[in-house]
C-alpha cells in the first residue's frame, strides 16, 4: 500500500496554528486542536469521525504518546504518529504545601516556564492556570509580571497544565481559575478555545459555571466574553475604589478608567444574569482606609457582586505591605454592613509562594 501522509501542507495551513506547529513543520500538535479541528484532521486523513472522539479523550486522559490509544487500530497509531504529536508540558518541580496545595512549574517545548496551582476545597479540586508566560500589565504588587510578557500560551498548553495536574495528582479536577500568570483576556482566542475543549465531554467535561477568569478590566473583551461565555464566572481585580489609587498601582486603569469599568460589570451583570467578583488586595496604606472603603461601598452600591478581600500577599520587590487580618475584619463587616456580601480569602499555599500574585518566573530559584 502506498505510504499516505496525513499532513500535507495545505491541511496544516487550515486547521493548524502556527504556534501548533513542530519547528520543521512536519508534524502537527494535536494538543492544540478542538474536536472540531481533531475531527477535520481525522477526516482528511481518510479516518472516521468517531476517531477524532477517541483520539480527544485520551489526550484528555493524559496519553501522550498514540501506543497509548489502544482502542485506536496498530496500523492507525502507526499513521498518526508519522504525522502528528501531542506536544505536552514537561513537570519540572512541584512543591507542595503545607496545607495540601501543590505549586507546578511546566516547561514548554519552546523553553519557556509557566506556572500552575492546585488547590483541594471541600467542594472539590480546583487549578489556578496561567494564560500566559508572564505578563505585560504591570501591576505594582503582583510578582507574575516584573518580567513583562514572554509570550501567549496556546489553548492547549492553557489545558495541558490541567491535564498534567490531574495525572500528577490522580485527582479529578472539578474547579479551573484563570488567576494565574497573564491577563487572559489579551489572549482572548487561545482563552476561548481553551474553555471549549475542557468543556468539551470528550475533554474534560468541566461545566462552564465552576470556571472563573480574571481580569484586570480590558473593557472591550469582557463586553465579548460576556456574549460568549455568559455562563463562565468573571472575577474583577479591582484593588482600588477610584482612579488616582488605581492609576499608582494598576497601569492598565489609565486605558480604563474606573467609571467606566464599573459600568461593564453593571453591563455584563444585566446581560448574564450572574454575579461578578472584585477581587480587592488589601495594601496597608494604599488603599484600606476608611474613606476608600466607604468610596468602594458606593462604588458597587445595588450591583449583583461579591468582593474578595485579600491582604497582600509579600512581594520582596515591592515595598507594599499587606492589610492585616484584623482591618480585612474589619472591612468586611463595614462592607456587608452595606449589603455587599464579601469574604476575606483564606489564602493558600503562601508558604510556597503560590498565593496570588507570587507566581512568578524565578527558575533560578528551583
Ligand atoms: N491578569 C488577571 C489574572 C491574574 S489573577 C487579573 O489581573 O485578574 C491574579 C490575582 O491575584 C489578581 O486579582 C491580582 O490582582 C491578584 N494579586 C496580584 N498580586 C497580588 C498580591 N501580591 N497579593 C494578593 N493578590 C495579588
Amino acid at each position: 500500500m502506498e505510504k499516505q501522509h496525513v499532513c500535507t501542507e495545505d491541511i496544516c495551513d487550515i486547521i493548524i496554528p502556527p504556534e501548533g506547529r513542530n519547528e520543521d513543520m512536519m508534524k502537527v500538535n494535536l494538543m492544540d486542536m478542538s474536536l472540531a479541528e481533531l475531527s477535520e484532521f481525522v477526516g482528511k486523513a481518510g479516518e472516521k469521525p468517531f476517531r477524532a472522539k477517541q483520539i480527544f479523550q485520551w489526550i484528555y486522559r493524559g496519553a501522550a504518546t498514540f501506543d497509548e490509544m489502544t482502542d485506536l487500530s496498530k496500523a492507525l497509531r502507526v499513521k498518526l504518529e508519522e504525522s502528528a504529536e501531542i506536544k505536552c508540558l514537561e513537570k519540572e518541580t512541584v512543591q507542595t504545601s503545607s496545607d495540601g496545595t501543590g505549586k507546578y512549574l511546566f516547561r514548554t517545548h519552546d523553553g519557556n516556564f509557566i506556572e500552575s496551582v492546585f488547590m483541594k476545597y471541600k467542594y472539590g479540586n480546583s487549578v489556578c492556570i496561567s494564560s500566559q508566560a508572564g505578563c505585560a500589565m504591570g501591576c505594582s504588587f503582583c510578582a507574575s509580571g516584573i518580567g513583562g510578557l514572554v509570550r501567549d500560551l496556546t489553548a492547549g498548553e492553557m489545558a495541558d497544565q490541567i491535564v498534567s495536574i490531574e495525572k500528577d495528582t490522580g485527582e479529578k479536577i472539578s474547579h479551573i481559575v484563570v488567576m494565574g500568570t497573564g491577563e487572559p483576556l489579551n489572549n482572548y482566542d487561545a482563552l476561548t478555545k481553551f474553555l471549549d475543549m475542557v468543556h468539551a465531554e470528550e475533554g474534560l467535561n468541566i461545566g462552564l459555571r465552576n470556571i472563573t477568569v480574571s481580569t484586570c478590566g480590558i473593557i472591550p473583551a469582557m463586553k465579548r466574553f460576556a456574549d460568549d461565555y455568559p455562563q463562565v464566572n468573571l472575577a474583577i481585580s479591582l484593588h482600588a475604589p477610584n482612579d488616582k489609587i488605581r492609576n499608582e498601582i494598576m497601569p492598565v486603569s489609565r486605558q480604563y478608567p474606573i467609571d467606566e469599568l464599573i459600568a461593564a460589570c453593571r453591563e455584563h451583570v444585566d446581560k448574564t444574569g450572574r454575579r461578578i467578583t472584585f477581587e480587592y488586595a488589601l495594601i496597608r496604606g494604599v488603599n484600606d482606609s476608611k474613606e476608600a472603603i466607604m468610596q468602594l461601598a458606593n462604588l458597587l452600591r445595588g450591583m449583583i457582586c461579591h468582593v474578595n478581600l485579600i491582604p497582600l500577599n509579600d512581594i520582596k520587590e515591592s515595598g507594599l505591605r499587606g492589610s492585616s487580618r484584623l482591618r480585612a475584619g474589619e472591612i468586611a463587616e463595614f462592607l456587608e454592613g452595606r449589603g455587599i456580601p464579601c469574604t476575606v480569602r483564606r489564602e493558600l499555599g503562601s508558604d510556597i509562594d503560590a498565593a496570588c500574585g507570587q507566581l512568578r518566573l524565578n527558575r533560578i530559584e528551583y
